[in-house]
């Protein structure tokens, strides 16, 4: 690779392939990483560079990376939020560092192998916009795999592209993709559903999936849960709509009950057991009406959010090529 020439600390080639990496307590994932991806890389004998954002780690994560960086002052590049914002936003903040002409974002762990990585541009070189993994040999639980299948049927519907695997954060993405996604300042987002708005040609190849072998995954159930319905809230108003159609069609058989009871008075005489019938049907109602209001308040609540404009993220420090990426609010620019 030209970089061996180099004196050091000169500056390095526009990168060809910008690799992003949100790192959360992945203190004993990181050398492996480093080392697996510098390999892989200079390999393909393109100009690159690997971008790790920590995002509020509590481990030795942050003096891993800046050993990472001075072993490779070239190609690893760090930047540390001020606390913990979460894996999206670590990505965002990544994506606005970047400079490569095609990027690529990767999960810390190694569940994702860095051995995928040419693959994937070599995909995105025959033309896609975007490129997507695959897990084809999924090595999680089911509780992991049963919201991500819900995810990906609502993701499908609402972008109108069909993946198998929405939740793989292996992929790639052409440089065009990233400018339209850092030009997006919505509080919370789901990146490979937002980067599927931008690409007009969306293609998934299938990418290898191992278990995740050191630390822990970061997703308890409750912050899963929490995800999905940001997600799904915040692409699209389907839930909404189903509420409200399931309130219409409530209200219609509360009717025809009514009328039921009525005929029966008129033919039966008056009813008195009847009283714990509706007992029953008063508490679906009553179900149905808090749900709703939970729904409507998660929508207000998001407007409330965006309308409050705080950054997205703080950035405490950065090693290698400063963009100069500050924390980002709605409306904020950042270059
Ligand atoms: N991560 C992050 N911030 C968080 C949670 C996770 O940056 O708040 C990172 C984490 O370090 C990893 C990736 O996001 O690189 C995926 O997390 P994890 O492997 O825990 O998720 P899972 O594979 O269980 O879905
Ligand atoms: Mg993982």
């Amino acid at each position: 690779m030209a970089n061996q020439v180099m004196p050091f600390n000169a500056p390095s080639p526009e990168p060809y392939i910008s690799v992003v990496i949100p790192v959360f307590n992945e203190e004993d994932n990181l050398e492996e990483l480093g080392r697996r991806l510098v390999l892989t890389l200079t390999a393909m004998e393109r100009p690159f560079e690997i971008i790790f954002v920590d995002d509020g780690s509590a481990d030795r994560s942050w003096e891993i990376l800046t050993q990472l960086h001075r072993q490779h002052p070239q190609h690893i590049r760090a930047l540390q939020f001020h606390r913990n914002f979460g894996q999206h936003q670590a990505i965002f903040a990544g994506f606005q560092a970047a400079r490569g002409r095609v990027m690529v974002t990767l999960d810390a762990d190694l569940q994702n192998p860095p051995e995928e990585i040419p693959r994937l541009v070599a995909k995105i070189e025959e033309g896609y916009d975007t490129v997507g993994g695959w897990r084809e040999n999924r090595q999680d639980s089911f509780f992991r795999k049963f919201p991500s299948f819900l995810i990906n049927q609502v993701m499908s519907r609402v972008t109108g592209v069909k993946l198998r695997d929405y939740g793989c954060m292996l992929r790639a993405y052409r440089r065009e993709v990233v400018d339209s996604i850092n030009q997006c300042h919505e509080t919370s987002s789901f990146i490979p559903a937002l980067a599927n708005l931008f690409s007009r040609k969306v293609a998934e190849i299938p990418v290898g999936h191992a278990e995740r072998e050191r630390g822990q995954s970061k997703y308890s159930l409750i912050k899963l849960l929490r995800l999905n319905v940001d997600f799904m809230t915040g692409f699209s108003n389907f839930p909404i709509h189903m509420v409200g159609l399931m309130g219409l069609g409530i209200a219609l058989l509360g009717v025809a009950f009514g009328a039921f009871l009525f005929l029966r008075r008129l033919l039966l005489g008056p009813e008195v057991e009847g009283v714990f019938t509706l007992f029953a049907i008063l508490f679906v109602f009553l179900g149905l009406n808090t749900f709703a209001l939970a729904l409507v308040g998660e929508y207000v609540g998001r407007i409330y959010r965006e309308v409050r404009g705080r950054p997205r993220f703080v950035i405490r420090q950065e090693l290698g090529a400063g963009a100069g990426i500050r924390g980002q609010g709605p409306g904020g620019s950042s270059q």
